[in-house]
């Protein structure tokens, strides 16, 4: 059966917002006008710093709606700026979406996606105050701003790591890259098929990591109840080399992680064997785990080793030792940046 199709024209632009917007609940007296005006209205409590950011994912580019289901897609993309704010410890208030749609969207696709919106902004406590609707030439762009409060002094940087810190991150790494795989090899060998079935069995966890990643609060839960302070973090977007290396430049350190400590899901490896992906480059250079990767100082060892929540997979060294990866049989690898020419 056809599904209903309903024109973004028939709507006008003020008619859709409207329908989007709706249902929205605001979580913060910070929140002090939303939607509907010229502009939002905030007020940041005293004892805090503001902290925004900005991420724009680009169809064709950032996701494939030929099997990226609109309400994963919104929630995805408010996790995307969540875990920026997670990754300077600031917690999440107020977001704003702006769009760029093409006329071969129906509205109901847009239902959809604002369905995953609010479903990750009841679940993140975080008020939509407003965006903007244009007409895109070339394909759907989707803009999130956030914007976040962090107690004063709280804020971790990138630059943050010393020598001897200990490098732990929050969850195996690589199963969300792996997810991507899965879903264009199905892309490519149902092209040509009528009714297209794709075969997802087993690999369920990959693509909940890549469709549906949820950003890690309650990582910053933890960390605030047994007053751990990390002294650098940085959200896994780009994979766990590029990522570890961002935050070693700002840092001004080296690093060395050990190949054997990185935790890699069963899936992962079921899949990479199957695909003959060699889930370390993954692991390595995959990106939108969505995980943090955070340092500590080695005195607090023994408690975060306890919390059972994250994996310990190296320490922070002198900038001139470089960035590398520990095999198991003591060679070293040189960590590098994807899509990045070495410095
Ligand atoms: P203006 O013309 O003053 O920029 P708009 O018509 O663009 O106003 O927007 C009207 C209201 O709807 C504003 O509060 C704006 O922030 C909000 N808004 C517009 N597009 C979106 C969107 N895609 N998602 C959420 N809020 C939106
Ligand atoms: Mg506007």
């Amino acid at each position: 059966m056809e599904k209903k199709r309903t024109e973004i024209a028939s709507l006008g632009e003020f008619g859709l917002i409207d329908r989007l917007t709706q249902g929205f609940d605001h979580h913060h007296s910070s929140t002090l006008c939303g939607v509907g005006d010229d502009a939002a209205v905030v007020a940041p409590s005293e004892e805090e710093e503001t902290v925004i950011t900005t991420e724009t994912l680009f169809e064709g580019v950032d996701f494939d709606l030929s099997y990226f289901p609109l309400k994963h897609l919104g929630y995805k993309v408010v996790t995307v700026a969540v875990s920026d704010l997670l990754a300077m410890n600031a917690r999440p208030r107020q977001l704003l979406i702006s769009l760029g749609l093409s006329a071969k969207i129906p509205v109901e696709a847009l239902d959809d996606l604002y369905e995953g919106i609010r479903f990750a902004c009841k679940e993140q406590k975080i008020d939509l105050v407003g965006g903007d609707t244009r007409a895109s030439m070339t394909g759907m762009v989707i803009s999130v701003t956030a914007i976040g409060g962090v107690k004063k002094g709280q804020a971790v940087y990138r630059s943050g790591a010393k020598k001897h810190d200990l490098i732990c991150i929050t969850s195996n790494l690589g199963a969300a890259y792996m997810g991507l795989q899965l879903l264009e090899r199905e892309k490519r060998v149902l092209a040509d098929v009528a009714n297209p079935e794709p075969q997802f069995k087993g690999y369920e966890y990959l693509l909940e990591k890549y469709l549906k990643p949820r950003p890690r609060t309650d990582i910053l839960d933890v960390l605030e109840e047994e007053k751990i302070l990390p002294t650098a973090m940085i959200d896994l977007s780009d994979g766990l080399a590029s990522d570890l290396k961002q935050l070693c430049r700002a840092s001004k350190c080296g690093a060395r992680i050990y190949l054997e400590r990185i935790p890699i899901a069963r899936q992962t490896s079921e899949l990479g064997e199957e695909m003959h992906i060699d889930p370390v480059i993954a692991t390595l250079n995959g990106g939108e785990d969505y995980e943090l990767l955070f340092t500590v100082p080695i005195a607090l060892q023994e408690q975060v080793m306890r919390l059972g929540v994250v994996d310990v997979i190296g320490h922070i060294t002198d900038e001139a030792a470089g960035c590398y990866l520990v095999t198991p049989d003591g060679g070293e690898i040189k960590l590098k940046a994807q899509g990045f020419p070495e410095e």
